[in-house]
């Protein structure tokens, strides 16, 4: 049996992300790829590579990611909202788990919509370990979408 494993290497870099389907927090080291990484809770890969949806209950455990977090605040009655869905999809399967993914329906989560000071919709906001990096309002092409996440994040 193997005896006193260190728990983790002197001088190593974390990050800490959520896991896509139980929300634990996990800790990566920062010079392995997060897509390999498997949730040390459920076991399950990290990232979904789907949005996630936002509610009151998991909001900080999001926006605390180190990873950074893009969140779309939309409604189902706003129509450039219901287009712009399948670009934000799109994005998240391509760029999880280097940025993660989240919506936030702002019709099931007004108290939150109101905490962020949401006045039109679509609106997306970039958060990384609880700060806002950035935020615009209205929606965009992928090519743009993809522009401005990676310039803002550095992925
Ligand atoms: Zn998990």
């Amino acid at each position: 049996m193997l005896c006193c494993r260190l728990v983790s290497s002197i001088g190593a870099f974390f990050m800490i992300t959520y896991c896509s389907h139980c929300l634990a927090k996990n800790r990566l080291p920062t010079d392995k790829a997060p897509d390999e990484a498997r949730c040390g809770r459920c076991h399950q890969p990290l990232a979904s590579h789907t949005p996630l949806t936002v509610t009151a209950e998991n909001i900080d455990t999001l926006i605390a990611s180190d990873i950074p977090v893009v969140i779309d605040f939309w409604a189902s009655w706003c129509g450039p909202c219901m287009q712009f869905a399948p670009v934000f999809t799109q994005m998240a399967h391509e760029l999880e788990p280097k940025i993660r993914f989240a919506k936030l329906d702002t019709e099931q989560q007004q108290a939150l919509a109101a905490r962020f000071a949401i006045r039109s919709i679509p609106t997306l906001m970039v958060f990384r370990s609880g700060q806002m990096l950035a935020q615009r309002s209205g929606s965009l092409p992928p090519s743009l979408f993809k522009e401005w996440l990676l310039e803002l994040t550095g992925a």
